[in-house]
């Protein structure tokens, strides 16, 4: 046996006996001709105290040891001195006396200490990410991750669910982003694609008659990065048959108030539901942050009649104008007011009206222009009282309101310190929500024509199959996303089940009959043998542990995690292949050369 305990298992109860403990020298002290290490393995830390009472030579081979060592201890477990105890630490109490010491293995000074309390820069800190793991945090998110997996597969394992495998290399899922493609040495000029998600897999097995299917699996989308974004993420991907919206809802919701109380202890209420446009209309977002109010008011009623010559010709055009009301803020000087009408533009928006409502009357560039009806029934309209500051968005495009303003809310509401803060184990902490009834399509305005939101294979609400051609954005799907916190957690539908419906989508989508056979045809030939109505959902697990764990960038949760420009410092992924590579597998790069 290499060792006894792990370091931070120790109590005062195990004083007395002998052990040997492995880890790394946390740090080093000397005083007064004994040399003091805190000892650090994945359990936590120990004093080890090296005196030349205990044992001289082992006092002498202790004046070698640096950060970082790794060792090999033993010794007896001891009360500490009276006045030297350290409350902060679960082995606070007590002290190893060593009577002997092995150097494992010796270490140079690492790039970066491995210490709570220095914060390293985020490259180095990925560039020697074995290092970076060797702090306590970081232990502590990966051990959330686990936990969190666990419990997720002790819960569909409950339900029957079987967790099944889908393969990596396939032809290419759409879900809205670029493929990664791998080249194939067997098959000139053909490619695989990593799956942006196992999507059409888990349809299949629907067609199978493995009815409950789920799988943590990896998904690879090459696009733009993002805090809660990476090439590679991880997803439970879950799919079900013979189920409607609220089936899928109801398990998924139980998954999720069965991992909080499991590991955070938190027994949370049950969703509110909030359909898309209602969404959009309040929050100004699909993803909104219920932690606080400050929702959009339509002030299009207040102005009805009004000659401010922007809200006029926006309303003429059957436009917005929407506020949300910073509480406190009326006091914001013209510096701070400037600032916040450059950020409104660089959202999209052709400016920002800001009006402070204070106790003698309202302050604004346009105050002049309003009339005396105005003046008097925008606080009440706003909902603004005196001391809060009124920030007005209209544009003749309703969408770009909701975007203006819906990020300003958030931006603000962080700015101004507006999210109260609560400990993690209260439910409040955690404001989960379904949000239903999105459109099935949405205008995109570069390429002149309708996209899926979800993806193709999304079913549609029966009774707007009718405004199917006629009119696009009526046509509502049966695809739902849990949001928590400001975060789309996940995204999910019934799928389409017949053939029919499936080819009418790819039609309206300009996918023609023959590139339809060409790239789902599988799927298509599937559908003729017996479909189940079916669906399912898939949740971001990066995203749910990094919530979970407090932080606010998905790759402090991933263990070898990719920079914002998709690299990997680690290893230097991606990197340049051979000649004799790229031509077994018939490619030839045109990149320029590397440049020097
Ligand atoms: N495949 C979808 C996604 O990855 C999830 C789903 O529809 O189940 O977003």
């Amino acid at each position: 046996m290499m060792r006894t305990h792990r370091c931070g298992d120790l109590r005062a109860g195990d004083g007395g006996a002998t052990v040997i403990l492995c880890g790394w020298v946390h740090s080093r002290r000397d005083h007064g001709g004994v040399t003091f290490i805190d000892l650090r393995d994945t359990s936590g830390l120990i004093q080890v105290v090296f005196s030349q009472d205990a044992s001289a030579p082992t006092h002498e081979a202790a004046q070698e040891l640096r950060g970082e060592f790794c060792i090999k201890v033993s010794g007896e477990v001891r009360a500490r001195k009276e006045g030297t105890t350290n409350p902060q630490l679960s082995t606070g109490e007590i002290e190893i006396a060593a009577t002997s010491l092995e150097i494992l293995s010796r270490a140079e000074t690492p790039p970066f200490q491995v210490d709570e309390y220095q914060e390293a820069d985020e490259l180095l800190r990925l560039k020697y990410r074995y290092i970076d793991l060797r702090r306590e945090k970081m232990q502590d998110n990966l051990k959330l991750r686990h936990a969190i997996i666990s419990a997720i597969r002790r819960f569909f394992d409950a339900e029957g669910f079987l967790e099944i495998e889908t393969p990596m290399m396939m032809r290419g899922t759409p879900e809205g982003a670029r493929d990664y493609i791998i080249p194939s040495r067997l098959h000139p000029g053909k490619f695989y694609a990593l799956p942006q998600s196992p999507q059409l897999f888990k349809q299949l097995f629907m067609v199978s008659g493995l009815d409950r299917y789920y799988q943590i699996v990896k998904c690879f989308r090459d696009e733009d990065l993002r805090a809660d974004r990476q090439p590679e993420f991880t997803q439970l991907d879950l799919e079900m048959s013979f189920v409607d919206v609220d089936d899928v809802l109801d398990v998924t919701e139980r998954m999720f108030k069965s991992i909080w109380a499991e590991v955070l202890g938190v027994h949370l209420a049950d969703f509110p539901r909030i359909g898309y446009a209602d969404a959009l209309d309040r929050f100004g977002t699909d993803k909104p942050d219920l932690r606080f109010g400050m929702e959009l008011v339509d002030l299009s009623e207040t102005f009805a009649t009004t000659e401010v010559r922007v809200f006029r010709s926006v309303l003429d055009s059957d436009g917005a104008v929407k506020a949300i009301v910073v509480p406190g803020k009326g006091d914001a000087g013209r510096k701070e007011l400037d600032a916040l009408v450059d950020e409104a533009k660089s959202l999209g928006a052709g400016g920002l009206v800001w009006i402070a409502v204070a106790d003698d009357g309202l302050k604004s560039p346009i105050e002049k222009f309003l009339s005396d009806d105005e003046r008097g029934a925008l606080p009440a309209a706003a909902g603004a009282a005196p001391g809060d500051l009124i920030l007005i968005v209209a544009d003749a495009n309703r969408g770009v309101v909701a975007k203006v303003l819906g990020a300003l809310r958030g931006r603000l509401a962080e700015r101004y310190s507006m999210i109260p803060e609560r400990d993690r184990t209260d439910p409040e902490a955690w404001r989960f929500a379904w949000i239903v009834d999105f459109p099935w399509f949405e205008y995109n305005e570069e390429e002149k024509r309708w996209d899926f939101i979800h993806h193709p294979f999304t079913g549609i609400v029966p009774e707007t199959l009718e405004f199917f051609e006629s009119d696009p954005a009526r046509v509502l799907s049966k695809s739902y996303d849990i949001t928590l916190n400001g975060w789309e957690l996940a995204s999910g539908s019934i799928r389409i089940h017949d053939r029919e419906t499936q080819r009418r989508v790819f039609g309206a989508l300009g996918i023609s009959p023959e590139e339809a056979d060409e790239r789902f045809g599988f799927l298509l030939e599937a559908f003729r043998y017996g479909v189940p109505p079916h669906g399912g959902i898939a949740p971001g697990i990066d995203r749910i542990v990094a919530l979970a764990a407090g932080e606010s960038n998905i790759r402090e949760v991933i263990a070898f995690p990719k920079t914002q420009s998709a690299a990997d410092p680690l290893t230097g992924a991606p990197a340049p292949v051979d000649d004799d590579q790229l031509k077994l597998l018939h490619l030839r790069s045109t990149a320029p050369p590397p440049p020097g």
